[in-house]
């Protein structure tokens, strides 16, 4: 083993190390690899990484004198401490100007705080976003990285060398902007991920309560539907998932406990959106959905004691109008999410004084990545024709969609509310449609009332804003 010759070294040789190192071996990178349980290393060397130029540690301090200089380490280990000891663990045999990279799901504000820490001990620190589970990993992942501008030219080469490739090959990796951007656009993505599967649940679950669809007719259905507005990876794999036979010949999708887990970036986009003060409903909705379906054995107590309304299914002849009904749901809500989505970014980016190209964000979604769909392409061209887009509903694609098909959204939803299916994410992106759309909200009776309990006076309609007035309500002095 020869010292100083390894382009870049990965802690972490759990599912995503092991896969981004394949990776970059694919693209003539040459890998230095290190785990904390050192087994893992030469197991790896043994099998996966056989015949190839991956090089193996077994001690820090190995893997770094393996590294040719300036030292470009990423991290892929568990988010959290491990990140801060395996940092520290790292700087006694690094020198300044070397690069640490985390590219697992961390919080941004440590990524904000990581960067700001090894800046002023004279490292530069990458914290990115890496999207697209393991296949991803390994064939093409969507990469966003934020952190130290100083650091991208080193890496750029070869993140985007191993990142997906749209269509005329631009790769899903630019740089995203200053401390931890990258990590809250990943949030972010990681939060719509959470929306958009939500919303293909509720599809599905409307379907079948007002339809009776089976599991071979749903994969039809969500077949043709990816070959239209909603071409996109998440109905993809639904299609497959809905043709797939247990042993026994049974659906699969019919033998899964309806318990849906969560790791926690839907739960920080939908915190942050608080935070921020911005109505990222649909998501926060769907981290809801998740608390609600782990609830199971009291849905099943409560199942025999509350009653549904009595509605008749769906009749045959409407089948295929009820069908496109939900699949304009499908899409008008996705829309929303989308918009709800991007208003966060906007509003992160004024909070932390980043600057974020959107139209580049899209297209670091629209391949590789969970959410990668030829909607995120109608995204792209929105901030294209305008980078100062206030919001993407406002764009005329997105305007005359929802405007078009709004009638068979709002129809969709009567069904849901007659038939008792819930439909949480379809109907607070409707709320919000229409709660966006409207130029006067009743937050004027709010305001009154909050005046009248609490003296928190009010603006007036025929005064200038920031000019503010209290009333005596009652008379009394
Ligand atoms: P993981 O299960 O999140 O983490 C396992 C790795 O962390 C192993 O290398 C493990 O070492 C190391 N580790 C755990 N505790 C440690 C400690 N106290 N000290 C030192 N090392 C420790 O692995 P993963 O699924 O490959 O994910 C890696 C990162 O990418 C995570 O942040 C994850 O959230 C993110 N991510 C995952 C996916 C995915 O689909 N899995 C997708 C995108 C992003 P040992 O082998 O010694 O236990």
């Amino acid at each position: 083993m020869e010292k100083g010759t390894c382009d870049i070294g990965l802690i972490g040789l759990a599912v995503m190390g092991q896969n981004l190192v394949l990776n970059m071996n694919d693209h003539g990178y040459k890998v230095a690899v290190f785990n904390r349980t050192t087994s893992k290393v030469d197991e790896f060397l043994a099998e996966e990484a056989k015949g190839t130029l991956v090089e193996g540690a077994h001690s820090v301090e190995e893997l770094c004198g393996l590294l040719k200089t300036p030292r470009r380490v990423m991290i892929m280990v568990k988010a959290g401490d491990v990140v801060d000891k395996t940092i520290a663990s790292l700087l006694p045999y690094l020198e300044k100007g070397d690069i640490i990279i985390d590219g697992g799901n961390s919080l941004f504000t440590d990524s904000n705080r990581r960067t700001k820490e090894l800046a002023e001990k004279g490292f530069h620190y990458i914290g990115s976003g890496v999207s697209g589970g393991e296949e991803g990993a390994r064939f093409g992942p969507s990469i966003m990285p934020g952190g130290d501008p100083a650091a991208w030219p080193a890496v750029k080469e070869i993140f985007q060398a191993i990142s997906a490739k749209v269509e005329d090959g631009t790769p899903c990796c630019d740089w995203v902007g200053e401390g931890g951007a990258g990590h809250y656009v990943k949030m972010v993505h990681n939060g719509i991920e959470y929306g958009d599967m939500q919303l293909i649940g509720e599809a599905y679950q409307l379907l079948k309560e007002g339809l009776g669809l089976t599991a071979d007719e749903f994969a039809e259905v969500f077949t043709e539907w990816n070959k239209g507005e909603l071409d996109s990876f998440l109905i993809e794999i639904s299609a497959t998932i809905f043709a797939k036979k247990d042993e026994d010949g049974e659906p699969m999708i019919d033998k899964i406990l309806d318990t849906a887990g969560q790791k926690g970036t839907g739960k920080w986009t939908a915190i942050d959106a608080l935070d921020m003060g911005m109505p990222v409903t649909l998501i926060g909705e769907s981290v809801f959905a998740r608390c609600l379906s782990a609830l199971k054995d009291e849905r099943v107590t409560a199942s025999k004691i509350l009653n549904g309304p009595d509605a008749p299914k769906i009749p045959a002849e409407h089948k295929a109008a009820f069908i496109e009904e939900v699949r304009r749901a499908l899409y008008c809500s996705k829309m929303i999410s989308y918009a709800q989505g991007y208003m966060l970014l906007r509003a992160a980016e004024q909070a932390q004084g980043w600057t974020l190209n959107m139209g580049g964000v899209a297209l670091m979604w629209r391949g590789g990545c969970i959410i990668r769909s030829v909607f995120l392409g109608d995204i792209k061209k929105a901030f294209d024709k305008n980078p100062k887009l206030e919001n993407l509903l406002q764009d005329e694609f997105f305007s005359s969609a929802l405007n078009k098909y709004q009638a068979s959204w709002r129809k969709a939803l009567i069904h849901a509310i007659e038939l008792g299916v819930p439909t949480p994410a379809f109907s607070t992106a409707l709320a919000f449609f229409d709660g966006y759309r409207t130029a006067r909200l009743p937050a004027n009776l709010l305001q009154a009332q909050r005046d009248f309990f609490g003296a928190h006076t009010y603006e007036r309609v025929d005064k200038p804003r920031g000019e503010f007035f209290h009333t005596n309500w009652t008379g009394r002095g």
